[in-house]
């Protein structure tokens, strides 16, 4: 079977040349493709650069981002039991390899780079869920659904890709909890900081036909910048009887890195 995966992968690398999503660079695909760092996201040298970005330490609790649960307030109101992130990102700019690595997520179906995150964000999940005491049948996961319009633009929603990738990974059972509310497809990015609150708090609805009482979930998205998707989401996990919500992300806005937790709802 190893034998027979080498060859497809040697095969799939002839055909279409791994590049490493942040610079493009070739990679080199001549390897055998479970020697290669990463399962080809990265080459050698933005490699170097995303381990650098994933050892800054958050400016409030002083921990590595990785072992940092600061969040929000906006998350803490609404009762999340904190936030996992493997980095900060950096609005407006283009070139650090965390911002290239979520552009490609969010524009693209880059399962190659999903699974890299997921793989990242694995283990900083299972180390929470054994100190909580949690076994897999506690825990469910889910995503904050993108909005329809993007989904049917970019063909992907990469909260759930991510979600799915972890579910996998973790061993723990995926469910869809959340929807979006028809026409509520504005999307966040564009809005203000007070706009984002109004329009998250009634973007969201729970599912039909699922349910999660008495478990824990992990909540996923790509980025938490003001967390007013990630807050409304929480209440609406609250409601249907989660006992607790963990909050995971690939990156939280490099603005929460300092003044996080002290921000009121509508600063
Ligand atoms: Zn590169
Ligand atoms: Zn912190």
């Amino acid at each position: 079977m190893a034998e027979r995966n080498r060859i497809l992968n040697y095969l799939r690398d002839l055909c279409f040349p791994p590049r490493c999503v942040a610079c493009c660079e070739l990679l080199d695909w001549k390897a055998p493709a479970e020697d290669r760092a990463s399962q080809d996201a990265l080459c050698n040298r933005c490699l170097r650069e995303w381990v650098s970005e994933t050892l800054e330490t958050c400016g409030i609790c002083a921990k590595r981002v990785g072992d940092c649960f600061c969040q929000p307030f906006p998350m803490s109101a609404a009762k999340s039991d904190g936030l996992c992130k493997l980095t900060y990102y950096l609005p407006q700019k283009k070139t650090p390899v965390q911002n290239r690595m979520i552009y490609s997520v969010k524009q693209k179906n880059d399962c190659k780079t999903v699974h890299f995150l997921a793989e990242a964000l694995a283990p900083m999940l299972t180390a929470r869920l054994s100190e909580l005491g949690l076994t897999d049948s506690e825990v469910v996961i889910t995503h904050l659904p993108r909005a329809r319009s993007a989904v049917l633009f970019h063909g992907v929603d990469q909260a759930k890709a991510l979600a799915l990738g972890l579910s996998a990974m973790l061993g723990v059972s995926h469910s869809t909890l959340i929807v979006r509310r028809r026409g509520a497809d504005r999307v966040q990015k564009a809005l203000s900081v007070t706009e984002r609150e109004k329009n998250a708090k009634h973007a969201f609805l729970p599912a039909k036909n699922v349910e999660c009482r008495g478990k824990t979930v992990l909540l996923v998205d790509d980025i938490v910048t003001t967390g007013a998707g990630m807050a409304a989401c929480t209440r609406i996990l609250r409601k249907m009887g989660a006992a607790h919500v963990i909050a995971v992300a690939i990156a939280s806005d490099v603005k929460n890195k300092d003044v996080i937790e002290f921000r009121s709802p509508k600063a």
